[in-house]
């Protein structure tokens, strides 16, 4: 039985202007869009950065590549095709706004985007914790070394085996190396376990970075791999609020298995402990923020407001909303609504709260609801 990929049946969509370039932006609405038209937009990003003539693929290949891309990530609440989606369509937005173009060589361009693209391939919907617990198949195979993110990494490259699918075939065995190189580096680096020790390389770097130095060019690479990876909150609150309610449903149904099995519980996916507006402070403030301080040092903004004090005043407010978090106005409004809802929405003061952040610390425009990186 064979399937139709729906690239054939959508590839005559016409992709207007004012699409593509919104496409380029950071505050693209994934929610407005369906997967068969995600499909198309992805094939977009691959010609509009001008990989089809610089790695000379043929567009049929490129096709059937993002076909079996997409029915390669699983029907599950959050690590599903449409995040591989957001991840990839973020990297794309970064690579234009942070005129990375001009900076790296296409083909550390394209290491990126495919890498965003093949980051998450076949996610079960439970984390490498769980995996190692639970002794599954991907922990004996990989030895519990990052089981998920070597898994990707693998499927990613069955799938560029099979020749009708193989964007790559066109390469010379040297690009092929260092593009596989790339790949494998960009797609182990989104383990969240590796999260400070590639945060610290990246600081350590950030004073004397030289984008010619191939080391500090390898570490910018995971970052914006990593940031795409968990930019959700730093997108408009109508587009993260959504990402956030498919997270921690994979979150409960992983907290729910591990009861069941008597495996130990991950704490912050506990539907008993875990409240939406916890979760994001704490992220936020110990992952979010650290990552996107460092990234703006990189990618100074000429027209940014006075850093030093805005900071300031943004983490007073945080403060401000941990403490109201602490004193229980928020868990008493939660507890009033239904499971995980919360009346007053917090969650969403948070994430505005970011986006103040990114807008100050960040920001290329004075438009409040445009993120800018
Ligand atoms: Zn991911």
């Amino acid at each position: 039985m064979s399937f139709c990929c729906p690239l054939c049946c959508h590839s005559s969509l016409q992709v207007t202007e004012e699409v593509r370039e919104h496409l380029k932006t950071p505050i693209f609405d994934n929610w407005q869009w369906e997967e068969a038209e995600m499909l198309v937009l992805l094939q977009v990003m691959y010609t509009d950065l001008d990989f089809m003539t610089a790695f000379h693929i043929e567009l049929d290949v490129l096709q059937n590549f993002l076909f079996e891309v997409y029915c390669h990530y699983n029907n599950i609440p959050f690590h599903n095709f449409k995040h591989c989606f957001c991840v990839t369509q973020m990297m794309y937005g970064l690579i234009w706004l942070t005129d990375l173009r001009n900076k790296l060589s296409r083909i550390d361009l394209l290491i990126m985007l495919t890498s965003a693209l093949c980051h998450d391939l076949d996610h079960p919907g439970y984390n490498n914790v769980y995996q190692i617990n639970a002794q599954t198949d991907l922990a004996l195979r990989y030895n519990d070394i990052s089981p998920l993110e070597n898994h990707h990494c693998a499927v990613a490259f069955g799938i560029l085996s099979k020749p009708e699918c193989n964007i790559l075939k066109n390469l010379t065995c040297d690009q092929y190396k260092h593009i596989r190189g790339g790949m494998i580096k960009c797609i182990l680096a989104t383990d969240m376990a590796r999260h400070n020790e590639i945060l610290n390389k990246f600081k350590v770097m950030q004073p004397v970075f030289d984008f010619t130095n191939k080391d500090h060019k390898e570490v910018l690479m995971k970052i914006m791999v990593k940031v795409s990876d968990i930019s959700n909150e730093a997108r408009p609150m109508a587009v993260a609020e959504p990402w956030l309610d498919c997270l921690l449903q994979e979150f409960f149904n992983q907290s729910d298995s591990e009861k069941l099995k008597g495996l130990p519980v991950t704490p912050f996916m506990d539907r008993d402990k875990v409240s939406k507006p916890s979760s994001q402070t704490n992220f936020i403030r110990f992952v979010l923020l650290p990552l996107f301080t460092e990234l703006t040092k990189l990618f100074p903004c000429p027209r940014s407001l006075d850093k030093g004090s805005n900071r300031e005043q943004w983490l007073n407010e945080l403060q401000k909303y941990e403490d109201a978090l602490n004193s229980g106005v928020f868990r008493k409004s939660e507890e009033k609504g239904s499971q995980n809802k919360c009346s007053i929405c917090p969650c969403s003061k948070i994430i505005s709260l970011e986006f103040r952040l990114i807008n100050l610390e960040i920001s290329m425009s004075t438009d409040v609801c445009t993120l800018k990186i």
